[in-house]
């Protein structure tokens, strides 16, 4: 006492009983030293040691006779550190209490020796159940599980029990005012010294309003996945009415184009003497014009054509492809004494022979007819393979294209100049970008005023 209290032995033989308590207890201690006789006592105390710092104390007393005299002996704990401890611990607890209410988590201790269950504070919010209920497993899982769900959930227990399965499943809850709640279980096996399971302990979380939500988006998606799906065939109906549309009309309109230019030749030729000056050169605006006429009603049955062929995908060798191409257009290319070079070898690729000797005798007539004319052209094909596609680079070193038409230049009869200065009908590339989409590819260009542009193909492996 003397050592841990740091008095002189002299100094407690000169104290009374209130002198080692603090203030607010001594009329307290007073008042139980006066009725203690004939008793035994414990209780929790405060002391003031010598250095006035105060700790708290376990008192155990009870009387005694010591040497011939009424005394009382007294065993004083000093319990200021477990005290600390517990109050810490009950802070900790507070905050734990706390978290698991606001995050309506809840923490079930279930006793696998007795089959005691012991529910944490908001699991009885959770189920809405009686507080401090007690219940065995079996009756508790019975009780809260939504009727449908108790094979499921039991069955899982059953699997995390004999630890095939850890145990981690979302199922639906019911409170006792017919509330339906979803949540998510978690358990783990708990062993005792010798690897025996002794509990299962785990969490349950309400998960309510993350299941309507995701409920609500699954409905959204699969609504939004039917009104894509109507919009396409729509689209799909639409396009097939536009196609076999622009298709008959432009097979419709040869027949008196023909007339036209037939007519419009014999009359050139053999009334020509019979016309003035005047009329011999409407004479060859008309033949002209009817040449025009019959070169855009070709393009465009080519390009309403192209929907309306079924696609033949095989084994295509690109190089082939090009090296025909360049054949037939020898003759042009060495008369403006052009190059047409095949950078690398070309792939063997998926496609349809005729979708891709059409894109590629497209762009090659574009190279020829866009050309400067200062100028040599040089058109160079090359291809790299990059994730499982075909990256096709066709470029020129013609006039360029302003990079605002960069895309317009793929809508049909989109053309960026005069008939005078380049002849043409808008069809070519539009034509382009319909076979490239039919081999589920892509296509776009790159350019340079007054250098040249590259045309890129981009052709995925299609999946057969
Ligand atoms: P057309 O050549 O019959 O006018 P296209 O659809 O083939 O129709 O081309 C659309 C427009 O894109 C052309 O009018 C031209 O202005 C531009 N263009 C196409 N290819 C090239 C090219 N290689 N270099 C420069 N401009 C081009």
């Amino acid at each position: 006492f003397l050592r841990h209290y740091g008095y002189s032995s002299e100094e407690v033989l000169s104290m009374h009983l209130p002198d080692l308590y603090p203030e607010r207890e001594k009329v307290a201690i007073v008042e139980l030293a006066r009725n203690l006789k004939g008793h035994a006592y414990v209780g929790e105390w405060h002391h003031i040691k010598k250095d006035d710092t105060e700790i708290t104390v376990l008192v155990t007393s009870h009387d005694l006779v010591y040497i011939g005299r009424n005394a009382r002996i007294a065993v004083i704990t000093d319990i200021t550190e477990r005290k600390k401890g517990e109050e810490e611990l009950l802070k900790t607890n507070i905050s734990l209490e706390k978290a698991q209410k606001m995050a309506h988590l809840g923490f079930l201790d279930w006793d696998l020796i007795t089959n005691e269950i012991i529910p944490s504070e908001e699991i009885y919010n959770l189920y809405g159940l009686p507080k401090g209920k007690k219940y065995e497993t079996p009756e508790f899982v019975a009780t809260v599980t939504h009727p449908e769900d108790v094979t499921f959930v039991r069955e899982n227990l059953d699997l995390a029990l004999k630890n095939i399965k850890p145990y981690n499943i979302d199922h639906r809850i019911v409170r006792p005012t017919g509330e339906i709640l979803w949540v998510n279980a978690q358990a783990e096996l708990v062993r005792n010294s010798l690897g025996n399971p002794v509990r299962l302990q785990g969490t349950v979380m309400d998960i309510t309003e993350r299941k309507k939500a995701s409920e609500e988006i699954k409905k959204l998606n699969q609504t939004l996945e039917e009104r894509v799906a109507e919009r396409t065939a729509q689209l799909v109906a639409i396009n097939k009415e536009l196609e076999s549309f622009s298709y008959s009309i432009s097979h419709d309109l040869r027949a008196p184009l023909r007339a036209i230019f037939g007519f419009s030749q014999i009359l050139a030729r053999r009334h020509r003497e019979s016309l003035n000056e005047e009329g011999r050169q409407y004479m060859d605006y008309i033949v002209e014009a009817s040449v025009r006429m019959e070169q855009l009603i070709n393009d465009l049955l080519n390009y309403s054509r192209l929907g309306r062929k079924s696609i033949n995908i095989r084994p295509v060798p690109l190089n082939d492809i090009l090296e025909t191409i360049h054949s037939d257009f020898k003759q042009k290319l060495d008369e403006i004494k052009a190059q047409f070079n095949i950078i690398n070898a070309l792939p063997v690729i998926q496609g349809d022979e005729s979708l891709l000797r059409q894109i590629f005798t497209n762009l090659t007539e574009n190279a020829i007819t866009y050309r400067r004319t200062n100028e040599h052209l040089e058109i160079n094909i090359s291809c790299e393979q990059k994730n499982g596609a075909y990256l096709i680079k066709f470029s020129d070193n013609g006039i360029g294209i302003p990079e605002e038409y960069w895309e317009k230049i793929f809508n049909i009869f989109q053309r960026l100049h005069s008939d005078d200065q380049y002849p043409g009908t808008g069809i070519g590339l539009a034509t382009v970008k319909k076979a490239v989409t039919m081999l589920s590819g892509s296509v776009w260009v790159t350019s340079i005023i007054g250098k040249g542009s590259t045309f890129y193909v981009n052709l995925q492996e299609p999946k057969l």
